[in-house]
């Protein structure tokens, strides 16, 4: 169902088409393992065995490969998972990555201490500048060049655009981890990425009950040994988890509208507030992404994070004192979280270069009413 143009027939209906045999509306959650063969080797609609493929995982597949503008989707048990998949399959020893200098936490990790002991090396760069990312990047080995856009958890925007034309010059592939933009907001391929990371976990899912991830791609070699690994490999998402994410992308849109709607105001109030040194979202006109995020999003999503003139004592103090901003790692909900990116989320960055400042708060604003949302933050403020 591709065929639609607009996203939010394409969230309801893509990979979606009422169920054959029974004329079921949602997608069946497949829990079979394996499926019945017409004689050997007769597979009915390619079904054979479930890590292999699965109906309910098709589904999903196919609606986020139509959702991010790509000819595959591949869904994974977690987003490292998907990441991980990734890099095994497109590196090898002597390979080099880039990364964005604050890349989230996870991905640093497994890019710093685990793919690293295969002899895949890394260079953190800053995006955003031109002449560091030629700098960093080794012609010949630079495999994957990392961008996370916005960044997590100080909300830097990098030029997709741009950092692609970098990436190809050097015969690198440009990765886009489009976790916090979501397809809804931000469609990476479209832009001359070549592979998109999801964290379904995060606003894909959208109600902090699955963890997921996924990879979408458009050029077929790419699909195909991605497609490979996800077998080959076997850290496919289970049924249960597809079907939720399916079911949470539903709402996409109605959800981003309103966790940007409530974000915004947000920034509005915390710019004003004496407590805060600096307000992180790329939506206020001051942020330094602000420009390329108008031009490459068509919002600014629901995360923001901001910086406290007491510091990180005061930091800590407000996440302590928050009551309906949930004390939690994680986002993209429909609860509102707060959290301590320096103790909690980035506390394995510590020490390296994409540590975070201490006196940081990251903020998933959910959708809540948005005058409570503010009550809470005053009180814990105050
Ligand atoms: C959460 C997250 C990940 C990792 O995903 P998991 O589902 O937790 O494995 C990757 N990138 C970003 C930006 C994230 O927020």
């Amino acid at each position: 169902m591709t065929e639609f143009p607009g996203f939010d027939t394409r969230a309801i209906h893509a990979g979606q088409d009422p169920d054959p045999a029974t004329g079921a509306v949602v997608v069946p959650l497949h829990l079979a393992t394996t499926f019945k063969q017409d004689g050997v080797g007769g597979l009915r609609g390619g079904y054979e065995y479930a890590r292999s493929a699965n109906p309910t995982r098709d589904a999903l597949q196919a609606l986020l490969a139509s959702l991010e503008e790509g000819t595959a989707g591949l869904a994974f048990a977690s987003g490292l998972a998907a990441e991980d998949t990734l890099l095994r399959t497109v590196c090898a020893p002597g390979s080099h990555v880039v990364l964005g200098g604050d890349a989230y936490g996870g991905t640093f990790r497994l890019i710093s201490k685990v793919v690293s002991r295969w002899g895949v090396e890394h260079t953190p760069a800053d995006l955003n500048d031109a002449d560091a990312l030629r700098a960093a990047i080794r012609p010949g080995s630079t495999r994957v060049v990392w961008c996370e856009t916005p960044t997590n958890p100080l909300l830097n925007v990098a030029d997709i655009a741009r950092t692609a034309e970098i990436a190809h010059e050097a015969g690198a592939l440009l990765v886009v981890d489009n976790t916090f933009a979501s397809p809804y907001l931000q469609r990476p391929l479209t832009l001359g990425a070549d592979i998109v990371v999801h964290s379904t976990t995060k606003y894909l899912g959208g109600h902090s009950d699955v963890v997921g991830g996924a990879l979408v791609v458009r050029d077929g070699d790419l699909a195909e040994q991605l497609t490979y690994s996800q077998n080959a490999m076997g850290a496919v998402s289970g049924p249960l988890s597809d079907w939720l994410v399916v079911r949470g992308i539903k709402t996409l849109g109605v959800r981003m509208e309103r966790h940007q709607a409530n974000a915004a105001r947000i920034a509005e109030y915390l710019t004003a507030h004496p407590a805060v040194s600096r307000v992180l979202y790329p939506g206020l006109p001051d942020h330094p992404g602000h420009e390329i995020a108008a031009r490459q999003m068509s919002g600014y999503g629901g995360m923001l994070s901001f910086r406290l003139a007491g510091g990180e004592e005061a930091a800590l103090r407000v996440c302590e004192r928050a009551r309906l901003f949930t004390l939690a790692e994680s986002l993209g909900g429909v609860e509102s979280l707060i959290e301590h990116p320096h103790r909690m989320t980035h506390a394995s960055a510590a020490g390296s270069p994409l540590e975070v400042p201490g006196d940081l708060v990251r903020l998933s604003v959910g959708i809540e009413d948005v005058d409570d949302l503010l009550a809470d933050l005053e009180q814990a403020l105050g």
